[in-house]
């Protein structure tokens, strides 16, 4: 049984040509999924049953089970993904005035290892598949009302989506495509911890995403600390990566920073940061650190905050603070997961009778 959402339009054609049925059912098909939002091949009503039987034989629509489903008092639901293979991600769905924008994962952990998120403290088990990263999207779109659309994505949840680029394009213009979701190539953004090459292939793909670039410290020596894959890559190239993908996209580029109380946060900071910031189309993406448990961080005071922003703005910087959302329900990629898991594995321990485990410190 192969998965239907990892075919392209050009596959199902090719299916649909092979066993004599007319091309026009793809798009009736992909209609049923992505807008009538139907569960299973038996549904699509206006198909013969003989090709939605052809279709029950051939094809699975969902490869994934939810294992959890939370939902914050700011409305924010979030689920935990149980992948065939039993890898977990998280898939988050916001609501902001009529915005209703999801946030999806692209591999089963993380191997950039950035020292106060929760999604890379196993490393990475593998990518997603493009099906896998379609199922997501259309997971959280039926948490939906009927009469309300999805409006924006964005890659930001568990994983780096620059290292599984090609699942990730693949699915992004899916979701692109008006016969499907139909979401603007401004309302998607792809955030990434800044893989160069990555970046240089991106600038050369027909659909100009938005790029959101995780910048998290403004100097070489606290970025390799902070972020650890920056050893191998450093702050010079990925910019002039950016560059690039401006030059050819004329995209306005989004910087995110992680603030974290007395690490990042220093006026000397601010001032590096403008100067990497002022010659550049660009925008900040401030987000102060939502806490892990068991990660050493604080999140700055409302004081440290001002302060920061304040010598950005002064500066004529561009700049938003990312306000956290849902909270209580672990919102930041990797915490439910996390949290999941440990509750398993201290229900484990209690049947077994033995103490649990040290939690590795850091
Ligand atoms: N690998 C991609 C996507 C990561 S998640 C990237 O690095 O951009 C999206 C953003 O959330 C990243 O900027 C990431 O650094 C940030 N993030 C991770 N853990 C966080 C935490 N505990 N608090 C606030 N932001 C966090």
């Amino acid at each position: 049984m192969q998965h239907l959402l990892n075919l392209s339009n050009n596959d199902l054609l090719a299916w649909l040509k092979e066993r004599k049925h007319p091309t026009f059912r793809a798009s009736q098909i992909w209609q049923w999924i992505f807008q009538k939002r139907v569960a299973s091949f038996q549904e699509m009503e206006n198909l013969p049953k003989q090709l939605r039987q052809d279709l029950t034989e051939s094809f699975t629509i969902w490869s994934t089970t939810i294992a959890k489903k939370t939902v914050a008092t700011d409305q924010t639901q979030k689920l935990l993904l149980t992948h065939h293979d039993g890898g977990q991600t998280e898939s988050v769905l916001l609501f902001e005035k009529n915005r209703r924008t999801i946030c999806v994962s692209s591999q089963v952990g993380c191997a950039m290892g950035c020292l106060f998120c929760a999604s890379g403290l196993d490393g990475v088990d593998r990518n997603l598949t493009q099906g896998e990263i379609l199922e997501q999207m259309l997971l959280l779109q039926r948490l939906l009302p009927d009469d309300e659309r999805l409006s924006h994505i964005v890659m930001m949840g568990m994983g780096e989506p620059l290292a599984n680029l090609s699942h990730v394009l693949g699915a992004l213009t899916v979701a692109n495509d008006p016969d499907r979701l139909g979401i603007g190539t401004r309302r998607i953004t792809i955030s990434t911890v800044g893989i160069p090459a990555s970046i240089v292939k991106m600038a050369d793909y027909p659909l100009a995403f938005q790029l959101a670039v995780s910048l998290h410290a403004p100097n070489e020596a606290l970025r390799d600390r902070l972020v650890p894959v920056n050893k191998n890559i450093g702050l010079s190239k990925i910019l002039a990566a950016v560059d690039q993908y401006y030059e050819k996209t004329r995209r306005q580029i989004t910087f995110e920073y992680v603030l974290l109380s007395d690490i990042n946060d220093h006026t000397s900071h601010a001032k590096e940061l403008v100067s990497i910031l002022r010659p550049r189309n660009a925008m900040l993406n401030v987000i102060p650190y939502n806490p892990v448990a068991g990660l050493p961080y604080q999140s700055p005071s409302k004081q440290r905050l001002a302060h920061f922003k304040g010598i950005l703005t002064e500066a004529g910087i561009t700049l938003k603070v990312r306000h956290r959302k849902g909270d209580e329900i672990n919102a930041a990629c990797g915490q439910l997961r996390r949290n999941n898991a440990q509750t398993q594995k201290k229900e484990l321990y209690s049947i077994e009778g033995e103490k649990s485990p040290e939690r590795k410190s850091p």
